[in-house]
């Protein structure tokens, strides 16, 4: 099992990547979807080593 990498400095892009569900790498912004209603973007990662794909919203992640 991969040790996943916690110690890393935060800030910049890396802060908001979440790590895969799969192998627990950090995965890999792929797009932003715009939404309507005042919604904010859907963020969709994807990891490279899986091929898992994981949208989230900036919101959901603020509130958790
Ligand atoms: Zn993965």
């Amino acid at each position: 099992m991969l040790a996943m990498p916690l110690t890393r400095p935060t800030g910049g892009f890396a802060a908001v990547q979440p790590p895969c569900p799969h192998c627990g790498r950090p995965m890999s912004l792929n797009r932003t979807e715009p939404r309507s209603g005042g919604l904010p973007d859907l963020c969709v990662f994807k990891c490279g080593e899986c091929a898992v794909w994981l949208s989230e919203s900036a919101d959901e992640r603020r509130a958790v």
